[in-house]
């Protein structure tokens, strides 16, 4: 086999034994990487309807066949397990140094089950793996732990997969951090870490990955980076202004959230864009392995120092979603986010729950302490104030941790939640851009944009301009072949900003070329749709109810935009769904069938 070892690593935290297993061609072909390795594993090994937060949760750490080739983006590694904030399937995803290192130490996934009874963290040197006590890292942030770890070992080239005091507190949002600033983020996959006392996972590499045929591959590799560098989009807003070139863009077009969804246009956003942020605080780009993109921001503030982001995302969560207009600050609470290990999305979510809660009279001051500074829309002293509180579940913090569903379950206001299943919504509102609506609705890890950023032909134009507010078969297509095609990009170990400038062929010839497979764009294209279906079936065997859950908060739904140019625009979703569950070829009520479990071949899991 060219482009993978054949082999797991599999790591058993309760009894501390660890072992070596392999896979074949047949079993690669099949789930190809990443999520696919994941959603196999977990379907098969685990009861879905076990607590997230239990040693009988399971928590893999896999590369996909071109992590660590010189595939352009090729350094993404994906933590698959089953999410403590929404209680379903969480696929995070990372670039970084990671996921190659781990390739280049002879591995291609890392399956970590159990529960150790005290801190411990997994040292990977190529072959020689062992567990050791983590005690003297525990409730060190990130940058800490990195930095203890790199003297410790005495090697500062080693890379680490960890957490900070977010992970360690179980709050339900908290991130597993990477290069000290990359966070495969979403869905609290970090806790599910902490709940295993499993604080880090180190690894040094010395090996090559070889593909089938280097020179054809060279070639071809090559052929596809042009294309990106020459792209508009990825060779030129994404490197000069990172991916907060959207804040305008998105702005403009009028999906920005503001104020909780309460509005689509924030009248601050070009104070907070990527081009005042470059003007401003950039010092350099910062690419991850092998990327000729380079989206990462190093920042530099009087009161942080050199940092890295914040990110299109972690400026509107910590900015307009709240209200919040100085660039400043959310450069630094974003610092402060990733040293604890927060999701972003959620943390600026969960804080705009609080927001409305609050300016609505349902949480009140004595709620939150007389110290604590009030939910005001743009005070940006509650990003100063609740990240370390968040992380450590102090006061209103605990409260906070859980994030904004529970939170607003706990006040009796589950309608000022902006989130699907319970995962709280990214950076653009639907009621702009409806088929990126029927996106999040149908996504199997909840609130979340890039497993189909259908914002790419609806409001960018990529591969083509779909009307945002048209309804069709096509659209509703679109959104599926989005979900199955990044999927498959997931499990390749790419990072989707690759679609800028590549399209479903050009994945093809580069995983044909270094795994010397002659597969069609169509049947790559299946392998992303079984991993969708399994992730799914995971989800329905977990209790997802489809009719009740595939759908967007009541705002969305019923509340018209008020201003700028989608106003008066719903989300019709009642219209897009049944057809989308037909397309996908499922049951009416959103299950999948025993003929499409078949066809897939997943329905001995
Ligand atoms: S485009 Fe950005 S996030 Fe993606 S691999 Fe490159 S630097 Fe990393």
């Amino acid at each position: 086999m060219f482009a993978y070892w054949g082999k797991i690593l599999r790591v058993n935290l309760t009894d501390g034994t660890i072992k070596e297993e392999h896979f074949d061609e047949e079993f690669a072909k099949k789930w190809l990487g990443t999520r696919g390795f994941g959603i196999y594993y977990l379907l098969k090994e685990m009861d879905a309807t076990a607590d997230p937060l239990s040693p009988e949760n399971k928590i893999i750490y896999a590369t996909g066949p071109l992590t660590g080739t010189t595939a352009p983006t090729g350094g993404r590694y994906m933590v698959i397990t089953k999410s403590p904030l929404t209680g379903y399937i969480a696929m995070a995803n990372s670039g970084g140094f990671f996921g190659a290192e781990l390739k280049f130490a002879g591995w291609d996934a890392v399956i970590v089950e159990g529960a150790s009874d005290h801190p411990v963290y997994l040292y990977i040197n190529d072959e020689s793996v062992e567990l050791r006590d983590a005690s003297h890292l525990w409730g060190k942030t990130s940058g800490e732990t990195e930095e203890a770890l790199k003297e410790e070992i005495g090697d500062n080239r080693i890379r680490m997969a960890l957490i900070g005091p977010a992970g360690e507190n179980l709050v339900r949002f908290s991130a597993v951090m990477n290069d000290e600033h990359r966070a495969a983020a979403r869905g609290g996959v970090g806790a599910v870490m902490g709940s295993k006392k499993l604080k880090a996972i180190v690894v040094r590499g010395h090996k090559r990955v070889e593909v089938a045929d280097r020179a054809k591959f060279t070639s071809v590799v090559k052929e596809k980076t042009d294309k990106l560098r020459n792209d508009p989009v990825a060779g030129g807003g994404l490197p000069k202004y990172g991916t907060a070139v959207l804040v305008n863009i998105i702005n403009q077009n009028g999906l920005y959230p503001t104020r909780n969804f309460q509005d689509s246009q924030f009248e601050y956003a070009e104070e907070q864009s990527g081009e005042a942020m470059t003007a401003k605080y950039l010092i350099r780009n910062k690419p991850c392995y092998a990327c000729p993109i380079g989206c990462g921001r190093v920042n530099k503030l009087p009161t942080t120092g050199v940092t890295e982001g914040p990110e299109y995302e972690s400026i509107w969560a910590l900015g307009a979603h709240n209200g919040i207009n100085d660039l400043a600050t959310i450069i630094e609470a974003n610092h402060w986010a990733d040293e604890y290990g927060l999701d972003t999305i959620s943390l600026g979510g969960t804080l705009a729950t609080a927001m409305e809660l609050y300016e609505k009279g349902i949480l009140k001051q004595e709620d939150l302490g007389e110290e604590a500074p009030p939910f005001r829309w743009g005070n940006s002293e509650v990003l100063h104030y609740y990240i370390e509180k968040i992380a450590k579940r102090e006061g209103f913090g605990d409260k906070l941790a859980e994030g904004g569903y529970r939170l607003a379950e706990m006040y009796g206001h589950t309608e000022y939640f902006m989130g699907v299943k319970k995962q709280e919504l990214p950076a653009y509102d639907p009621r702009g851009a409806e088929g990126h609506g029927l996106g999040y609705a149908t996504n199997n890890r909840g609130g979340c944009h890039i497993k189909q950023y259908m914002i790419s032909p609806e409001i960018l134009g990529y591969p083509y301009k779909m009307d945002p507010h048209d309804i069709g078969d096509e659209k509703v297509k679109m959104v599926i072949l989005f979900q199955d095609l990044t999927a498959l990009i997931d499990a390749a170990g790419l990072c989707v900003f690759t679609t800028f400038g590549l399209g479903a062929d050009d994945y093809r010839d580069m995983l044909n070329a270094a795994l010397g497979w002659d597969l069609s764009t169509e049947e790559y294209l299946k392998i992303g749709e079984r991993i969708w279906n399994a992730e799914r079936l995971f989800n329905l065997k977990a209790g997802l109810d489809p009719l009740k859950e595939d759908t967007l908060p009541k705002r969305l739904l019923e509340e018209p935009v008020r201003n700028g140019p989608n106003k008066g625009h719903v989300v019709r979703l009642h219209l897009m769904l049944p057809k989308y569950y037909e397309f996908r070829g499922w049951t009416g009520d959103g299950r999948i069938t025993e003929e499409k479990m078949k066809d897939l071949g997943i329905d001995e899991l």
